[in-house]
């Protein structure tokens, strides 16, 4: 029978579900989950050998910038979803602001046809919501937009006209796009940081003769990142939006975004590793590498971060992944402000969260719920993705807890992998070994398998309300 010729299973692995780990063989046919069995057959000569190995969902990353097209000598998107791939990442979301600009269904549409054969890895477009471009917000959902991406401030004068088309620099017009963004029932991301104050507190800094690189953080202080998630929280509240906080960086920020969804408005929050894991004590070895927008925070909102994936209030991790090229990054050591904004992370954040796993902070439930299956059902991708259930892709990678290792930005993909400092020289326990989309291995052991190509342009089917 045809059917039976194109069906392999993945044996003896343990398969990490979103409630729990169960013990079972994974029956895949045609790129897809065809059922359980339990333990016990032989392995056969086309079957994936997972003994002794964790089976998660991939990671889908919903927070990328792979600078493709428009800045190809930074990264392009055959070494970026190379690296993700890599990762243990099966899908990613990617930001508007390549070149250029997601602002339009036509250009949404060609960009996704630029990728696709580019794409290791399944993708997954953001279309812009920018003062410049509420009328286009509800043909871009049409054409297949999986978000929107909005920032809360006029557009740095380097990005030109486009920079409108995401950027939302008043209430008044913040308003007007939130009211499109509902009717599209896409969700609203958000770069919440109150930029009349940080754009301010960063010319007093300059005007001090301040160019180290905590002054970068003193710019863009907590009470900015409050301030702007909570006007949000009630402009989208009046519009009617599902909104979504990219980059949550901050207690005071958390416990806003906490009593709103204790309300039940519709709010979730997005926390990136380089928050969860790391603090602005970083910056005195990483200088300018570590420069990232929200900041690197103190230890108190990094635990503060941490403790609201426990709690529910953070729904999702995504990386903010955005390479920047050494000779951009090198300047910021003698003068801070002349570096731009933004870090590797992609290749490297399922390991260093699996490490949190050995280390007994996390657990791989919980895990596979904040990297995976809340994403996916958030922003309308399950059941297709996101979970290990029959019927569903089969997006999975394996996972092997006892492997020890480094990050090590030599062996990264990425073209300006030298800039990748945040990460570099971190130790990590647990691995991953292999990943696979659609039942294809596309990376094993940090060595692409696969060619671009494989990846496909997801559009998102209905959200939940
Ligand atoms: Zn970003």
């Amino acid at each position: 029978m045809a059917a039976c010729e194109t069906e392999r299973a993945v044996r003896g692995g343990r398969i990490v579900l979103g409630d729990g780990i169960v013990e079972s063989d994974i029956i895949l046919r045609g790129g897809s989950i065809a059922g359980f069995e339990p333990w016990g057959k032989p392995l056969g000569s086309t079957d994936i050998d997972a003994c002794g190995l964790f089976v998660m969902a991939g990671m889908i990353d919903p927070h990328v910038h792979m600078r493709d097209p428009g800045h190809t000598e930074k990264d392009d998107f055959v070494r970026g979803t190379a690296a993700a791939a890599i990762g243990g990442v099966t899908t990613v979301f990617d930001m508007p602001n390549t070149v250029p600009a997601v602002s339009t269904a036509a250009i949404l549409a060609a960009k996704a046809e630029h990728l696709q054969p580019r794409a290791l890895i399944d993708f997954a477009l953001y279309g812009g919501a920018g003062a410049s471009n509420l009328d286009v917000i509800v043909e871009q959902a049409e054409a297949g937009a999986v978000a929107f991406k909005s920032f809360m401030n006029a557009p740095a004068p380097s990005a030109g006209t486009d920079g409108l088309t995401r950027c939302l620099p008043d209430d008044h017009v913040f308003l007007a796009a939130m009211k499109r963004i509902a009717q599209t029932g896409r969700i609203g991301v958000l770069h919440a940081e109150n930029d009349i104050l940080c754009k301010g507190l960063a010319a007093d800094l300059r005007a001090e003769g301040r160019k180290d690189a905590m002054a970068h953080g003193e710019s863009r202080p907590n009470f900015a990142e409050e301030e702007a998630v909570s006007r949000a929280i009630l402009l989208a509240r009046e519009a009617g939006a599902r909104i979504s906080f990219a980059h949550v960086s901050t207690a005071s920020a958390l416990d806003r975004i906490r009593h709103a969804k204790h309300q039940g408005w519709s709010v979730t929050a997005e926390a990136c590793p380089h928050h969860l894991l790391l603090t602005d004590e970083m910056l005195r070895s990483v200088g300018p590498y570590g420069k990232i927008n929200p900041p690197l925070r103190c230890e108190h909102d990094r635990a503060a971060v941490w403790a609201a994936l426990s709690d529910g209030t953070i729904d999702f991790i995504g990386t903010d992944h955005a390479p920047y090229a050494v000779s951009e990054k090198e300047p910021g050591w003698s003068e801070i402000w002349q570096a731009p904004s933004g870090a590797h992370g992609i290749e490297s954040a399922l390991t260093v969260l699996i490490t949190e796993v050995v280390r007994g902070r996390l657990t791989l439930p919980q895990l596979t719920r904040l990297v995976s299956g809340n994403v996916a059902r958030l922003f309308g991708l399950a059941p297709k993705k996101g979970a290990l259930i029959e019927g569903a892709d089969a997006d999975f990678v394996l996972i092997d807890l006892d492997r020890r290792g480094k990050v090590d930005r030599n062996a990264m993909q990425s073209k300006s992998r030298d800039a990748a400092r945040l990460w570099d020289g971190r130790d990590t326990l647990g691995a991953v070994v292999a990943t696979y989309v659609r039942g294809k291995e596309v990376a094993r052991d940090g060595v692409v398998t696969a060619k671009p190509g494989h990846g496909r342009f997801l559009r998102p089917g209905r959200t939940p309300a």
